[in-house]
């Protein structure tokens, strides 16, 4: 293959802003396509581990995680009436990453954001690729908005229904639901919550994650029909919070959790 230079990155998750702004950062340009027509992501919050933590160091964007999350080193996996059963200590960390940092996904999600930017990514939101045609020496695309554009190398990021991945090898990954869902909600954090918590019951399990010194958030990972669909935003609810907690910001938000099919 000849020398890269320009990348099309498919998908502005995670993953995909990360590899954007990796690529930016040596020289090569970059445009990355996000199917949703804005960044509002949703999600509650996202735990990185000392690995992930190590890339965002590399990318310059650690400072910033660290100021935004909450830094821990255990989780604790408790009975349901929240006696001890085994607490796991993290050991991925060292004197200058944490072992983790958990932090609202929708503030990562803008950290990233702005570090593609500022690395020169050009972002489309509300496109996606309708077509991939493989070249010698790289790929052809045609966009949803009617466009074509050529690439020396497309980096799928398109999340766990890609159609890159559909692309490339046909349905041998598609997901296939794993019968649960798991529900989230992000609280205050209590003092006492000072790491992950899992209150393992029979056949579900609820727990909590610190995201911030002011906030964590609850879940609940229970039994869901395969086929359930829950419309996020009528699922919001703070009648149940303190008069406190309902000045924040609240989110209830459903995934359904899929596993693939290998
Ligand atoms: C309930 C839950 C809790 C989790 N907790 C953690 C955690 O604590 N820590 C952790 O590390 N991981 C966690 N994960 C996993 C984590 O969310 C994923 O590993 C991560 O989001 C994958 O990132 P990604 O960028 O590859 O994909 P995604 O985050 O899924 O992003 C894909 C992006 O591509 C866009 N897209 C999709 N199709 C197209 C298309 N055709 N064209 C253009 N754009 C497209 C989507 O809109 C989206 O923005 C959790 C997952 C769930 C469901």
């Amino acid at each position: 293959m000849e020398k890269i230079r320009r990348v099309l990155v498919v998908g502005g998750g995670v993953g995909g802003l990360t590899a954007a702004t990796a690529f930016a950062r040596r020289g090569v340009e970059v445009v990355l396509i996000e199917r949703r027509p804005a960044f509002d992501v949703p999600g509650v919050g996202l735990g990185q581990p000392a690995n992930a933590l190590r890339v965002y160091e590399a990318l310059g964007v650690l400072p910033d995680i660290l100021a935004s999350g909450f830094c821990y080193d255990h989780m604790c996996i408790f009975d349901p009436k929240r006696e001890l059963i085994v607490r796991h200590k993290f050991l991925l960390g060292d004197a200058n990453i944490p072992a983790f940092c958990a932090l609202s996904r929708r503030r990562l999600h803008d950290i990233l954001l702005a570090a593609a930017e500022k690395a020169g990514v050009e972002v489309r939101c509300g496109l996606t690729a309708n077509e991939i045609h493989e070249q010698p020496n790289g790929v052809t695309v045609d966009f949803s908005d009617g466009r074509t554009d050529s690439f020396d190398l497309l980096a799928g990021f398109d999340g766990i229904r890609s159609a890159t991945r559909l692309h490339l090898v046909g349905t041998a990954f598609v997901p296939r639901p794993s019968g649960y869902g798991a529900w989230r909600l992000q609280v205050p954090r209590p003092g006492y919550v000072r790491g992950m918590e899992f209150l393992q019951g029979i056949g579900s399990k609820a727990g909590a994650m610190p995201l911030a010194d002011d906030l964590m958030y609850l879940f609940h990972i229970r039994p869901e029909a395969p086929d359930a669909v829950f419309e996020g935003e009528g699922l919001r609810n703070t009648a149940a919070m303190s008069p406190t907690s309902r000045r924040r910001s609240m989110q209830i938000r459903t995934s359904s959790t899929a596993r693939s099919s290998r």
